[in-house]
């Protein structure tokens, strides 16, 4: 990766997923970086991805239905991976006071309603993230308290560009009135061959993998304040990071099937 005066290295790769090529083209800090710096690329992926499975549906007869200003899966658990939440809290850090005290509000009502109700206390016990149907009935039953994202405004997300993972890979072709009644399973979605939310899910800000944790967004300040920056200690450069997660993502590549048609992610 050469460097220019700014330390700054352009990388370039291309991506084989299902007959289609993703070409890939970022500019990345040389020396040793926390996986954050690898984010932005990696959300350009994830449009990229999602672009190819809403083109295959559309083959496929399938119309995505999930149109701007239609929040209704904003009610849902939005579980976002360690480097996420980390971004997501500088993000936030580096907004006008008067915005942060307005998101901070939001942040703060929403675990109130989520202790009250007990669910709280329920994802931070939580070990088994692989119990599917344990993990189906808890986003039920946090649906069911309607809380809205505090990034949505008037049913519109407000920070869009930098969005969870997992708010993307969400994609859905049934009739969007269905997504305020997720318990009735009439929603039908399409699924992105590979989900760089569960790759991510297992990293670190270390850059070490891990057993994936369940960190909500709306639970993101009390993860912060367990994870303080300070213990974030660069290990590995850029390169190396991103060779890490690209093995991970031809891994899944590999086994990903032709169809996207399913439940949504
Ligand atoms: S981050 Fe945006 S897209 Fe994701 S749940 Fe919140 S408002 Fe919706």
């Amino acid at each position: 990766m050469p460097a220019n005066s700014s330390g700054y290295g352009t990388v370039q790769f291309a991506l084989k997923v299902q007959n289609a090529n993703i070409e890939m083209r970022a500019q990345l800090p040389q020396g040793a970086v926390s996986p954050t710096v690898l984010l932005p690329i990696l959300q350009s992926l994830s449009n990229s991805l999602c672009e190819l499975t809403v083109q295959t549906a559309s083959r496929l007869g399938e119309q995505l239905s999930c149109r701007e200003g239609c929040g209704a899966c904003c009610r849902q658990a939005v579980p976002i991976s360690p480097v996420e939440a980390r971004a997501i809290a500088e993000w936030l850090d580096q907004q006008p006071e008067e915005r942060q005290a307005v998101l901070r509000r939001r942040f703060r009502r929403a675990v109130a309603r989520l202790e009250e109700s007990g669910i709280a206390q329920e994802i931070r016990d939580r070990k088994d993230l692989a119990d599917r149907a344990a993990m189906h009935e808890l986003g039920l039953r946090y649906f069911a308290l309607g809380i809205a994202c505090p990034f949505l405004e008037e049913e519109r997300c407000t920070i869009h560009e930098m969005r969870p993972l997992r708010c993307r890979e969400y994609l859905v072709v049934s009739p969007a009135k269905h997504c305020a009644h997720p318990a009735t399973k009439e929603i039908v979605g399409i699924k992105p061959p590979v989900l760089l939310s569960q790759i991510l899910a297992g990293w670190d800000t270390n850059g070490e993998t891990r057993p994936p944790e369940l960190i909500l967004l709306t639970m993101l300040e009390e993860w912060i304040a367990k994870h303080p920056a300070e213990q974030d200690r660069p290990c590995r450069t850029s390169p190396e990071l991103l060779q890490e997660f690209l093995r991970a993502f031809a891994k899944d590549a590999a086994d990903a099937p032709s169809d996207p048609r399913g439940a949504p992610s």
